[in-house]
């Protein structure tokens, strides 16, 4: 942490401009080595002068200086922006390298600013979901993240904890007998675990933008999987022909319906066959199909349904799927479907029914995700969360059957503990070693 870092910190590729970040206690120093501006003094404001290499000039460049504190990780920044391409810019990186910083890891700019308090661990976590994001639903959440909605709202059910906390670790100090004038332990948690179910959606939500699902097309031969693979993703990208058995391999496609990355898997038609390659396929569908968030069963509607349809069918009751009656194009032969799942007639051909397919696709991936307040957090946040819901529950639980003012109070302190570990109090370097290793170096 006491040394100077620097990376490139806009993607490699051509553009007008590339931004080569340095930070840390020599960054004003290491800049001054590679620029004919040596004075540069005022914070925030850009100066155009020129990247000096051995005497001579290899680019034009505007340079901008944050002092510290003031700055993304708190220490002092220096950002030169060079001319975009790859050579002008790594030009400079290596320049800055040469006069005494060192390439900084991944996230290690984003890390400085987390241990500078600058940020916390879930606005951090904001930060990452800004860069990936592939939506508009998801860059909202991700900004809602980054400028620290999630981290207002977990303090403030902290507070809520630790100010009924701080009444109940009273009433544990006085006598036998005597309470503090009526508190009502289980009336005053009831409205944080409130808040906090309200949160965890928000939460789910975050993640269901940045990951998406696996939605698997599945059935027998020739009902249309690939047709109607094509019909979702909007484009040829499975081979569709009239020869059952040609899709062996599982070909994988994504799209994204209303914000929510789908990652659609056509897989081999299910049937059962002695040839090895295409048995290795159904077994890899099937295998497809059971990992699956959500399992498309495309059914050929034109005729009945087979022994074979009607095993699949019953093995996905009560799982997160649909079928697809496809070819509605064609006169109808399958007969009554009798399933609790969900029916929708389609056709792969026409497109009929395709946008009915899109919207039960999103609504079994949104459940009961709060997709229009979404926040970003990790696995590891979402599941503090949860548990911290649970201690919660727990301590209104303990508060009820009498189990002792200390047990409650315990169980509010876990909670707490939870809490303030979404924000990355107390982070060990493991935890913030794999959050800041899924950034980009430069970031
Ligand atoms: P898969 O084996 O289940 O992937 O099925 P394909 O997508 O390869 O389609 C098998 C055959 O059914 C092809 O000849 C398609 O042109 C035809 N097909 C697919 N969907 C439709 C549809 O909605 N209507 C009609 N009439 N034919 C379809």
């Amino acid at each position: 942490m006491n040394d100077t870092i620097a990376a490139i910190s806009t993607a490699l590729g051509e553009g007008a401009i590339a931004i080569v970040r340095i930070s840390g206690p020599d960054a004003v120093s290491v800049a001054r080595k590679l620029l004919a501006r040596q004075n540069f003094p005022e914070h925030g404001r850009m100066y155009l002068t020129t990247l000096i290499d051995d005497g001579e000039v290899v680019d034009r460049v505007m340079c901008v200086n944050f002092k510290s504190p003031k700055s993304y990780t708190g220490e002092d920044v220096v950002e030169i922006h060079t001319h975009g391409g790859i050579l002008a810019a790594q030009t400079c990186l290596e320049l800055a390298l040469r006069n005494g910083a060192r390439i900084a890891e991944a996230g290690e700019f984003t890390r400085r600013a987390f241990v500078n308090g600058h940020i916390d661990l879930s606005q951090a976590e904001g930060v990452l979901s800004a860069i990936t994001s592939r939506s508009n639903e998801a860059l909202r959440a991700a900004a809602r993240t980054l400028t620290g909605e999630l981290s207002r709202e977990v303090m403030s059910i902290h507070n809520d904890i630790l100010d009924l906390q701080g009444k109940i670790e009273i009433q544990i100090d006085f006598p036998e007998g005597e309470t503090l004038n009526g508190l009502d332990v289980s009336g005053e948690i009831v409205p944080i675990i409130r808040e906090l179910e309200a949160l965890i959606p928000r939460c789910s939500a975050g993640m269901l933008l940045s990951h998406g699902v696996r939605a698997v097309i599945a059935g027998r031969p020739n009902a249309g999987k690939s047709s109607l693979m094509n019909a979702l993703v909007g484009k040829k990208r499975a081979i569709v022909t009239e020869i059952p058995g040609t899709t062996r391999d599982i070909i994988e496609e994504s799209v994204i319906i209303s914000g929510v990355p789908v990652r659609l898997s056509d897989t081999a038609g299910l049937r059962g066959t002695d040839d090895v390659i295409e048995a290795e396929g159904v077994r890899l569908a099937i295998e497809a199909m059971n990992e699956a968030d959500i399992c498309v069963y495309v059914a050929d509607g034109s005729c009945e349904l087979t022994a074979e349809d009607w095993d699949y069918i019953r093995a996905l009751e009560g799982r997160n799927a649909i079928i697809a009656v496809n070819k509605s194009d064609l006169p109808e032969n399958i007969g009554g479907i009798d399933s609790s799942l969900a029916k929708i007639h389609v056709s792969a051909k026409t497109g009929a029914g395709i946008e009915d397919l899109r919207r039960v696709i999103y609504s079994m991936a949104v459940k009961d995700c709060a997709v229009n307040a979404g926040l970003n957090v990790s696995a590891f946040q979402l599941e503090e969360l949860r548990e911290a819901l649970q201690d919660l529950k727990e301590g209104e639980e303990s508060a009820v059957i009498g189990a002792g003012e200390d047990v409650t109070a315990g169980l509010l302190g876990s909670a707490r503990v939870r809490l303030l570990r979404v924000l990355g109090v107390d982070a060990g370097d493991e935890l913030l070693d794999s959050m800041f290793s899924r950034f980009c170096v430069g970031k």
